[in-house]
């Protein structure tokens, strides 16, 4: 495997901190995703707000996934990247009418709507293009992901998809849009889903909506039951490919569809989460009464998931000789307490100059990145150049 750690010899020059991508452990995970997956005529868009890196999009259009943007300038990244307009999905509770636009002039394969409102607004501005706009409904299947809760987005107190009872007004109201054609139910139930039994619900429910549609006399081409598969945050070296078996075979198992009907999910985290680490470098070494702090080159402003989501990164020190280990907090420099990325792990003892490993961070990493306090945006590496 194209680690960091087998690259060290090539990176000593190279200013950190610094996006690090192994795009051989990418390709493994794309494997198993295709043969779990796609294998079984299943249709993977990958959710290009995970990572939008050309590299890391070049690599995944290789294997035939669509994609799953969330604005247009997601939507223009994915054309770019190659993606098929009929591949890609356009999802988001706040979709402006500009952003609605893009979608209604690439044709692109459907709308993901999320209130009847959003669905009257598309249909009105198809209507002036004379475009007929294919929409997914999304809807709110109040199913327990079981993560975070700044991360879960299937409860009924969530802000995401239709509330059930808006469901029979879109219904209702079809026959007399003219511009839309319904195509497909969407649900998403939140990121860094880890309990399969979540899923399990998640696929009941999808099959009792898909039901009731029919029982009102709608063909629906697609089921989308998004997606939020995790990933091993903890020991990410032993897990670095989720399993994608069973997650595949939860659906396999579990989902009655008509004849015709095509399943379709979105992953984003599951796919690029482990090819990616920070890199950074020991700045300071900081004693405090009862604290041993390391202070590092990067920030809450290249990795944000820990002061946004309490997020906790499997971090290394890669460079350290030293056969002792040390128990210490390890933050950045920004000027938030929030900026800390762990605190109070063990490392091998580290000192100024020697390199980290921030593990995990290929998705909702680099995307993130701010330039507050003026900082300069980290670059980004892949495995393949530096070999
Ligand atoms: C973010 C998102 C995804 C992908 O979530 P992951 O946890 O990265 O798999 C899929 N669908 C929708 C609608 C999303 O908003």
């Amino acid at each position: 495997m194209a680690d960091i750690t087998s690259l060290l010899g090539s990176i000593q020059n190279i200013p950190t901190p610094f996006y690090f991508y192994d795009l051989e452990l990418l390709g493994k995970s794309l494997d198993e995703v295709k043969k779990h997956g796609l294998t079984k005529g299943y249709k993977v868009h990958y959710a290009m707000k995970a990572n939008a890196n050309p590299r890391i999009l070049e690599v995944i259009r290789q294997y035939h996934l669509g994609a799953d943007a969330v604005s247009a300038n997601e939507v223009k990244a994915a054309l770019a990247a190659g993606f098929p307009k009929e591949e890609i999905v356009f999802a988001g509770v706040g979709k402006s009418d500009e952003e609605i636009i893009v979608g209604l002039s690439n044709d692109i394969f459907c709308f993901n709507c999320e209130s009847a409102q959003e669905v009257e607004v598309i249909n009105e501005l198809a209507g002036k293009m004379g475009k007929k706009a294919k929409i997914a409904l999304r809807i709110n299947p109040n199913v327990d992901a079981k993560t975070h809760h700044y991360i879960t987005t299937g409860m009924k107190e969530n802000k995401f998809g239709l509330p059930p009872k808006e469901i029979d007004q879109v219904i209702d109201k079809l026959p007399q849009l003219a511009n839309i054609q319904l195509t497909g139910i969407h649900f998403h139930i939140g990121s860094q889903v880890t309990s399969l039994e979540s899923y399990t619900q998640l696929a009941q429910r999808a099959n009792d909506f898909n039901v009731y549609f029919r029982s009102k006399g709608i063909e629906l081409q697609h089921v989308n039951v998004g997606g939020g598969l995790g990933i091993d945050y903890v020991e990410p070296k032993t897990n670095p490919v989720p399993d994608f078996k069973s997650y595949f075979e939860v659906f396999e198992k579990q989902m009655k569809l008509a004849p015709g009907q095509e399943l379709h999910f979105e992953l984003g985290r599951a796919i690029v989460g482990q090819c990616g680490s920070l890199i950074s470098k020991v700045l300071y070494n900081k004693e405090g009464e009862t604290i041993k702090f390391l202070i590092i080159d990067a920030g809450m402003t290249e990795l944000i998931r820990p002061a946004l989501y309490q997020a906790e990164h499997f971090i290394e020190n890669i460079t350290s000789q030293s056969q002792a280990f040390e128990t210490y907090d390890v933050v950045g420099p920004i000027c938030e307490s929030s900026d800390a990325f762990r605190r109070g792990i063990e490392l091998k003892q580290s000192k100024r100059g020697d390199l980290l490993a921030i593990r995990s961070a290929g998705a909702y990493g680099e995307v993130m990145m701010s330039r507050y306090n003026l900082r300069d945006n980290a670059k980004t590496y892949f495995d393949v150049d530096l070999g």
